[in-house]
């Protein structure tokens, strides 16, 4: 590990002229920070538009060969405001128009979308004075569209081994026959990662706009309590179940090799924000718990069947049925003669019917209920295994609030518990979790 710290500043960190000097400020306060990588420009406010949002409408409104000047004048008066506010001498002008008649003349979804990084990438490395290095050029994707991890790590090694300083957009890079691809989104995140991993870092900071990881989310529980160090396992599981913070995928990267990654505010950059480390010693071990997530529209498909566990291919041919109907089953929770499929609604689509139905033919069950609309809320803390009374008080005060508890599971690490209830209690449920902790 060498003096790198990689930052990478998201969506509403870079959304307007002031909130750029605010991002230079960082940057140059610490040296370390050498390699930047930006997001598009998000949300100034509730109400308002991400520009990433604006191009995808862009690209689909030229794929129907209809007129997107409207939206795209939004997303150009979005960079005049920032180079104006800056005082950039920097024609950004030729540039938005040479991506718009690419837009008109058919670029592709991904290459729409990745404008929107690539632009504030290239007006951030004129505002700081480090050099601007195209993502494209380091971040490979393989012909299939998968990231190509050794390639990537390859080029990113020999490329900036004689760039001291640069910005790199987020969110994509490049397949063998040359056509840009992103992540998913959100992926800015996953390119930070990726370019730690590459440069060897001894930090990975994520830039955004809380002061780190909070105990639940902040759009449901009114100043929840910021994480101050969390395990990248316990991160794994509450990203999984929601947590949007970091990019589930921005985990691996770093995590393979040990870098550290911290979660810092850019409007309150002295705000401590949240560590995530790969091992904390057992001593830390809070007594309690670390985070709360959640995720909406389930389908529970209850099955029962009297001696299943002694019918030796039932659990195959359950499962080959799920296989072959190309759904992926979230969680599986069992009993002696039962077993339930939780579903996300949205694997399930129209497929549903025909799933009973096999299920019924092949597997003979007694009964099969469907239960649509359930949410699941994990309860995530490396602490939980060795403290008694954690389950009871989550149970008490899910009772408390009135809310209908429909299935448990508890991982098999003992780092979670998960609840099943009904879609209309989710956000009481975390919010009375959260209270009781
Ligand atoms: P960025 O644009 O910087 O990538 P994101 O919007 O992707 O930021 O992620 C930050 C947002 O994640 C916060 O503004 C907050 O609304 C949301 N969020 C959801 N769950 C949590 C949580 N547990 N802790 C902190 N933020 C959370
Ligand atoms: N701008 C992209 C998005 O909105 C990527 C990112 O913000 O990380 O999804
Ligand atoms: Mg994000």
């Amino acid at each position: 590990m060498n003096d790198i710290v990689v930052a990478k500043f998201g969506g509403s960190s870079l959304a307007d002229s002031q909130q750029f000097i605010k991002v230079e400020r960082i940057i140059k306060s610490d040296p370390k920070r050498r390699y930047i990588i930006p997001s598009a420009p998000g949300k100034r406010n509730k109400k308002d538009h991400k520009v990433t949002d604006l191009l995808y409408m862009c690209q689909q409104l030229a794929a129907h060969d209809l007129n997107f000047d409207e939206v795209y004048n939004i997303v150009k008066s979005r960079y005049i405001e920032i180079c104006e506010g800056l005082n950039l001498d920097f024609n950004i002008i030729e540039i938005l128009d040479d991506i718009r008649e690419k837009i008109r003349l058919g670029a592709s979804k991904d290459y729409a979308a990745s404008r929107g990084e690539y632009l504030n990438g290239l007006i951030l490395s004129h505002y700081i004075g480090y050099e601007f290095i195209d993502a494209a050029e380091l971040i490979l994707f393989d012909k299939s569209g998968k990231f190509d991890a050794k390639n990537t790590y390859e080029k990113v090694q020999s490329k900036l081994a004689n760039v001291s300083q640069a910005v790199i957009p987020g969110f994509y890079g490049i397949m063998p026959n040359g056509e840009i691809k992103t992540f998913p989104r959100g992926g800015s995140d996953i390119t930070g990662s990726i370019i730690a991993r590459g440069v060897g870092a001894q930090l990975y900071e994520n830039w955004t706009d809380v002061s780190g990881f909070l105990m639940a989310d902040p759009r449901i529980v009114k100043n929840p309590r910021p994480i101050e160090k969390i395990t990248y396992k316990e991160l794994r599981e509450l990203s999984y179940m929601g947590a949007s913070v970091l990019h589930e995928e921005a985990i691996f990267p770093t995590k393979e090799v040990g870098i550290p990654i911290a979660i810092k505010n850019t409007n309150a950059p002295d705000d401590a924000g949240t560590m995530i480390l790969s091992d904390i010693s057992p001593v830390e071990y809070t007594g309690t718990i670390t985070g709360i997530a959640g995720k909406k529209d389930f389908t529970v498909i209850s099955i029962e069947k009297t001696f299943m566990g002694s019918d030796k291919s039932f659990f195959r041919k359950l499962m080959t049925i799920m296989e072959t109907n190309n759904i992926s089953v979230e969680h599986m929770p069992s009993s002696i003669d039962s077993i339930s499929l939780i579903v996300s609604a949205s694997e399930l689509n129209s497929k549903l019917d025909k799933v009973v139905e096999e299920i019924r033919i092949y597997c003979e069950p007694d009964s099969i209920i469907c239960y649509p609309n359930m949410a699941l809320v994990a309860v995530v803390g490396r602490g939980m295994i060795n403290t008694k009374g954690i389950a009871a008080k989550i149970f008490a005060a899910l009772a408390k609030d009135g809310v209908n508890i429909r299935m448990i599971t508890q991982g098999s690490s003992e780092l979670n518990i998960i609840v099943g209830i009904e879609n209309k209690d989710f956000e009481n449920a975390i919010k009375a979790i959260y209270e009781a902790f």
